[in-house]
Formats: structure tokens, sequence, C-alpha cells
């Protein structure tokens, strides 16, 4: 029987009793009770006791297109009347799979020309992971086994994308990394840059890259994989050094780049993919949540003419999922890319939305505990600091200021998230810019009421 009728503490209860939540403290959060989300449109979710919150964040950096469209509702319905399951692995496909796979080669820049599809982000780099493996074993490069990423990147929590992920927190429980991951330094300027300028500060951390291949050998080498923008790890932008000198890195030693775009992908940086925002030439994209705007689960492993033809010339890739490619969540992906083409979207993202949003976002600056803030199209952070021309951190514990910001902004309804002691934006692509003068309106407040 549904529960929508009961008291927000009974479901609460329930909640508590039976539920275990992904990232969360349990203890902690069922000493409280979580707040219950019982519905959302456009950018803003309503909860259990009526109230109306705005979502900075697009859910989980995902609801590109905002909440409650329709046609994404009815193609699911639509699907699963005609067809609501058949897979793709012996010899069969159908019209939503090789649509999508289509449709995505189209949209995709440069050659990235084939889909292998997923269930998410976390899984798709596992995909990855295994298929640039097999890819240089086809080449007759098994020892190409090695793949480098960097800490605080965030590729997802399985064990191969919580291993690929440079995340502490995460590498400390269940054994992770796996073997033959590395991981080389961030370009986050701010927090670590020093004296240094952001320019020669993104030029040294690009050359560790070649430094660790050199000390690796490059015939141990496969792959280096990064987000264009790190997201989940503060909404990191490298300084413009930065990526020109991975992309002629990966060149010069034949080793493949992999974009994560599972965030800035579908127009999170005012482009389609961030790859075209930093400029930047992939031979593998990980897609997911704006594939959807999270209206269901889907990823997609994307790669270049090259690798496709050596992993389909090669022998069986011995990989997949039940659900690769699945019929409903394909139909679900292709209306929200029809969506997001047609009604301009993504052009509009770019062209109006972000730098409406950036100035909305910059003003914030002048408050006297925010060092700095920071923005890429449609993501942004800002950093509380207790001194900003030391760029110093608070003496709390790294993250007590952002969680009690964090909360602050919850209880003024607007979600933000925090990492560490800054606070993360990514709201849904179409916020207008009177949502974003009460994004504005309420982060200040929030900021007023942590200090
Ligand atoms: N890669 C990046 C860049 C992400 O931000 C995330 C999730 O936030 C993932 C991978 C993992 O995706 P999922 O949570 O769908 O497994």
């Amino acid at each position: 029987m549904p529960l929508n009728h009961l008291p927000t503490a009974e479901l609460q209860a329930l909640d508590a009793a039976h539920h275990l939540h992904p990232f969360t403290d349990g203890d902690a959060l069922n000493a409280k009770g979580a707040r219950i989300i019982t519905g959302a449109k456009g950018v803003f979710l309503t909860d259990s006791e009526g109230q109306e919150i705005l979502d900075g964040m697009a859910g989980l950096w995902c609801v590109n297109i905002g909440y409650g469209r329709r046609e994404l509702a009815e193609a699911a319905a639509r699907q699963m009347q005609e067809l609501p399951f058949y897979n793709t692995f012996f010899q069969t496909s159908h019209v939503p799979a090789i649509e999508l796979a289509a449709r995505l080669a189209e949209l995709c820049p440069g050659d990235l020309n084939h889909a292998f599809f997923n269930g998410s982000g976390s899984d798709s780099n596992d995909t990855n992971l295994r298929m640039v493996r097999h890819y240089w074993a086809a080449k007759g490069k098994p020892g190409k086994t090695v793949v480098i990423s960097r800490w605080n990147g965030y590729h997802g929590s399985t064990m191969g994308g919580g291993s690929l992920g440079g995340m502490k927190g995460i590498h400390k429980q269940g054994g992770l990394p796996i073997p033959d991951i590395t991981h080389i330094n961030q370009p986050d300027w701010w927090s670590e840059g020093g004296d240094m300028t952001p320019e020669d500060f993104g030029l040294m951390r690009a050359q560790e890259l070649e430094a660790k291949i050199l000390d690796l050998g490059e015939d141990r080498v496969a792959a280096f994989i990064a987000e264009p923008v790190q997201g989940a790890g503060g909404v990191i932008v490298p300084p413009a050094t930065y990526w020109p000198e991975i992309q002629r890195i990966c060149d010069r030693y034949e080793i493949l780049l992999i974009a994560d775009e599972v965030i800035t992908g579908f127009g999170r940086t005012g482009k389609w993919f961030g790859s075209q925002t930093m400029g930047i030439r992939p031979d593998i994209m990980t897609l997911a949540k704006g594939l959807s705007s999270g209206y269901i689960p889907i990823g997609a492993s994307m790669v270049s003419d090259e690798v496709a033809r050596t992993i389909n010339s090669a022998d069986e890739f011995a990989h997949g999922y039940t659900y690769s490619g699945h019929p409903v969540a394909a139909a679900v992906a292709l209306e929200n890319l029809r969506i997001l083409d047609e009604e301009g979207i993504v052009e509009r993202a770019g062209s109006e939305i972000a730098p409406y949003l950036a100035e909305a976002w910059e003003s914030l600056g002048d408050h006297p505990m925010v060092g700095e803030t920071r923005i890429a199209g449609l993501m942004g952070s800002l950093a509380m600091t207790p001194d900003r021309e030391r760029r110093a951190k608070f003496a709390a514990k790294e993250g007590t200021v952002g969680l009690i910001c964090r909360e602050r902004c919850f209880a003024n309804n607007l979600v933000m998230r925090h990492v560490g002691d800054r606070m993360i934006i990514s709201p849904p692509l179409v916020i207008s810019h009177g949502e974003i003068d009460l994004l504005a309106e309420r982060a200040r407040r929030a900021l007023d009421e942590t200090f």
C-alpha cells in the first residue's frame, strides 16, 4: 500500500528501521530523521511537510532538464508496453539501444562514435577499466595495464570506480584501490598552489602525469582518467595551462585519455560536453546522470573508432550487464536528449544562464568568510575561509563549517552540497534568472547564519 498518507515522523521511523542510506552516517541521520522528499517540479522539490525547496544541486548533478517533464514518463510507459526488456547480449539488439547509440555518436565530439551501455557512472568506469586493458592486450601490449588518475577525483564507488577515484575516505574501506591504479595530484590552485601563478601551477600538476609515466615506463600505462572539471572533489576548474599539457602528454606516450563526463556532460559546463569546454580529444568518455537527466538509471562508455575497431576485432570482450542498453532507459534518454536539443536548453545554458549565474555566484565573494568563488558553466563552488589573503583553512575539523552551512541552506529551503569547507551548486540547466536571484539570496542568508 502506498505510504504517502503517513505523517512525516512515521515515514522517518520506517526509513530509520529499514533503509540503509548511501554515503551517510546512519545513526546520526536516524537520530534526527531524514527529510522526506515527496515531489518536484522545475527546480523545486516539495517535502512531506509541504515546504518548497530550491534544488541547487539538480538532485545529484543530474536533473539537467528540471523535474516534472511528462514526456519522459510517457516515453517510459510507451516503451514498457512495447518491449519492457530485452538484452543486447547473444546476437540481439533493439531499436531504442540502436537509436540512442546513433544519437550519441552524433552528439559526442570527434570520432567517439560507439556506445557501450552501462547502468550508472560507477559501472561505466568499471567498463572503461576493463576495456582499456583488453584494448592494449588486443594490440599486442598486454603489459599496458596501469591506469593513472588523480587524488580527490571521483569516478564512482564500485571496486573499480572507487579505486580510480582518489577519495581517501573511500579507499579506507573495503580493500581499495585494486592493483594497477595509481594517482597524481589534482590541479587545485586555490588550495594547493602556494605562491605559484595558476598557470605555472597548472603546468606543474599536468607534468606530474609525464613524470609518473616515465617512472612506471610507458609500456606499462594504459590510460589516464580525469573529470574535465572535478565535481565531487569541490568543483575544481583547472588553470588554462592544465588540459593542453595533459593532452600533449597522452598523445606523446600513447596513453588513452578517458574523460569522465558523468557530471560535465549534457550541458553542465555550458557546452554539450566538458571536453569541448576544455578543448580536449578523449579516446573514451564516461556518461551517466544528465544522459537521462536522472529520470532513470543509465550510463555509457563512448569510445573512438580506433578503440571500437580494436575491441571488435579482438577475442570476445567478456563484460556487460543485464541492463546494458535497457530499452526503457534508452527510450527515456532519447526523449531527454530530444528535449535538451529541440528546446535549446544546452545552448541557452551556455549563452544566457551561465553568465547570469556566474555574476550572482561571484557576488557572494564579498562575504567576509568567502575566500574564492569559482564557476564553470552551471557548476560552481565557494571556499569558506577565516583569512582570504592567506587562503587559510578553519581550525575546526575540515568540513565542520561546510556541514553547518549546508544545514543552514537546508533550513532556508535551498539544497547546496558541501565538500569540506566548500559549498557547491549545480542547478538544473532550466533555472531562470529569478530563481538564480533566489538561490543567491538564500545562499547569502545561510552564510550569514553560519558565522
Ligand atoms: N564519475 C563522476 C565524475 C561522478 O561525479 C560520479 C557520481 O557522482 C560517478 C562517476 C559515479 O556515478 P554513479 O553514482 O552513477 O555510479
